[in-house]
């Protein structure tokens, strides 16, 4: 189901608590909320949606794609850029990584380990950043 964007700053800055099987409801509404603001928003994190659970969606150019309770556990290749997100108003300056490992639970459940560079790499930095009450 298509939710509505939270703007509320003080829920959006409060960490995330790891999702359990009970949350695959929140994954498709992500899946779901991601599809309906496509054309302005690349990835999503669940308390954009009103849920505190540690689950995002990556635009992967082809399809979307759900990660739950992700743990980036390696990074290299900081430089300096400017991002903007559905949740604020305007850009602002951030550090990321070119290069990032990432640790996930898929769509079904299934432990992943994955390597991800580029856009695809800043997008789910973003999202684990708002995982932990970080808005950029
Ligand atoms: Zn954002």
């Amino acid at each position: 189901m298509v939710k509505p964007i939270m703007r509320d700053v003080f829920f959006l800055n409060q960490k995330s608590e790891p999702a359990t099987k009970a949350d695959v409801q929140v994954v498709t509404d992500l899946l779901d909320t991601l599809k309906a603001n496509q054309a302005r928003c690349v990835g999503m994190a669940a308390n954009m949606i009103g849920v505190h659970k540690r689950i995002i969606a990556v635009n992967m150019g082809f399809m979307n794609m759900p990660m739950i309770n992700p743990v980036i556990t390696e990074k290299s290749g900081a430089y300096q850029t400017q991002e903007g997100c559905l949740s604020l108003e305007g850009v602002r300056s951030t550090t990321r990584y070119q290069e990032i490992v990432v640790e996930f639970l898929d769509i079904s459940w299934k432990k992943q380990k994955q390597k991800y560079s580029g856009w695809t790499a800043q997008i789910i930095q973003h999202e684990c950043d708002h995982l932990d009450g970080i808005v950029i």
